[in-house]
């Protein structure tokens, strides 16, 4: 069985909907997770806002012209009077249960089941759609068989075992329809897999179901050998390895949530980046399969913060790196990218919650400089691997990179050079 995960854009109008539906309609039993419409978790993160802030006006206002661009949706989506009368009932039942946050109490667990309402609509709508047209579709819902553990880890074997009996409470579907994004906590209460999460849900079912192949849907034909904002005439890159495209989407390649890659990766299923918007186009197949030899793409990465930790004691001295890196653990912080010499070891990191905290306790024993870099510098994959040329300062690293018309040459120097500069 496959896994289809289509995201906000693709399912961003009705239009989009009618196109992924004819996608999806080949015959072949699959699993289909959908976004939310494009727009509708930012506006449903904006109500939560205003009900924090105390403002029911605002919130029921932003309630109800989102209704209002639902019902429009829903004129346009259907032909037949019967299935557009049962979707907006539902649509009616669904903004009444928004508007009723608007009266009571409001805390994290309320925002969290608005948040995600968004998911309920956008699948709702496409498996009452499907069943209109008469397709043997069904809508399996995530909060039956998605959940996190007590660490806000997905709770695999949890997930396995719901998903397997969904899947035999509605046998013999062609299509199962589910909410991406969204879950439970080890509590019971509702949560979700954080923002851009839908990919995460397609890896996790996919994992679970053990899928011949997982397919992430967007409007863009596979992971670009560079960003396509910042440089022209780039192009998809056919094939990566999962931990090239793990650091590529982590790195800055947006097509790819970068923490899906991980499920997928060690149940050993391929994943396939795909475009709605060009359905033929090959996409990029993200598999176990290594080129060896072959600079596949060129990511960047801005808003990160460098520590530069020096020390003499580092001098012929042995487990100063796990001293370092225990303080890191410690505050849950993790390092993106680290260079060292024979004083003193850079890091890299873009979570800065914990950085005074981490400061004081590194300062114990070295002395420490921050940079901030807010500017892009590069990375670069390929050689079977994922090579970073992790030049978070121009003298770092040598790249002779070809970026669209320009050539950017950076002069090599060593981790104690940077370290010393
Ligand atoms: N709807 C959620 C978001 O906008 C999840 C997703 O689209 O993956 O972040």
């Amino acid at each position: 069985m496959k896994v289809l995960k289509f995201g906000g854009t693709s399912v961003g109008t009705p239009q989009r909907m009618k196109d992924v539906v004819k996608l999806i309609n080949d015959g072949e039993q699959k699993i289909v997770v959908l976004s939310a419409m494009s727009g509708t978790t930012n506006t449903l993160i904006e109500i939560a806002d205003y009900l924090y802030k105390k403002n029911p006006e605002g919130a029921n206002e932003t309630i109800n012209s989102l209704e209002k661009k639902y019902r429009r949706h829903i004129d346009e989506l259907y032909s037949t009077e019967e299935w557009k009368e049962k979707t907006l009932d539902f649509i009616k039942q669904e903004f009444d249960y928004l508007r009723s946050f608007t009266k009571g109490i409001f805390t994290m667990f309320e925002e969290k089941i608005i948040v995600g309402q968004g998911e309920i609509l956008s699948t709702n709508m496409v498996t009452n759609y499907l069943q209109e047209l008469g397709v043997n579709a069904t809508l399996i819902p995530a909060l039956e068989f998605m959940r996190t553990d007590k660490n806000g880890e997905p709770d695999l074997q949890y997930i396995g075992e719901k998903i397997k009996i969904q899947l035999e409470e509605n046998p013999g579907k062609e299509i199962y329809i589910t909410q991406g994004f969204i879950c439970r906590n080890a509590y019971g209460e509702v949560d979700n897999l954080q923002r851009g999460g839908s990919d995460y849900t397609a890896s996790l079912i996919g994992a679970a179901v053990n899928a011949t192949e997982i397919q992430i849907w967007t409007d863009i034909d596979g992971m670009h050998n560079n960003d396509p904002r910042f440089v022209e005439n780039t192009s998809p890159v056919s094939q990566l390895h999962f931990e090239e495209a793990a650091e590529l989407a982590y790195f800055g390649a947006k097509i790819l949530h970068p923490t899906c890659i991980q499920p997928a990766k060690f149940a050993r299923i391929p994943v396939k980046l795909l475009n709605t918007m060009d359905p033929t186009a090959p996409g990029t197949v993200i598999s176990n399969e290594t080129e060896y030899r072959k600079i596949k793409a060129v990511a960047a990465k801005d808003n990160i913060t460098a520590i530069n930790i020096t020390s003499s004691r580092m001098l012929l001295a042995y487990g100063f790196l796990r001293k370092v890196f225990e303080i890191f653990e410690s505050y849950k912080t993790s390092i993106d990218m680290i260079c060292t010499s024979e004083v003193g070891v850079s890091v890299s990191i873009d979570n800065t919650t914990n950085l005074s905290a981490i400061l004081n306790e590194l300062k114990k024993f070295a002395q420490c400089h921050i940079e901030r870099i807010e500017e892009i510098r590069h990375s670069e994959s390929g050689k079977g691997h994922v090579h970073h040329l992790r030049c978070w300062r121009p003298r770092l690293a040598e790249c002779r990179l070809r970026i669209s018309s320009h050539r950017c040459h950076e002069e090599y120097s060593s981790a104690h050079d940077f370290i010393r500069r």
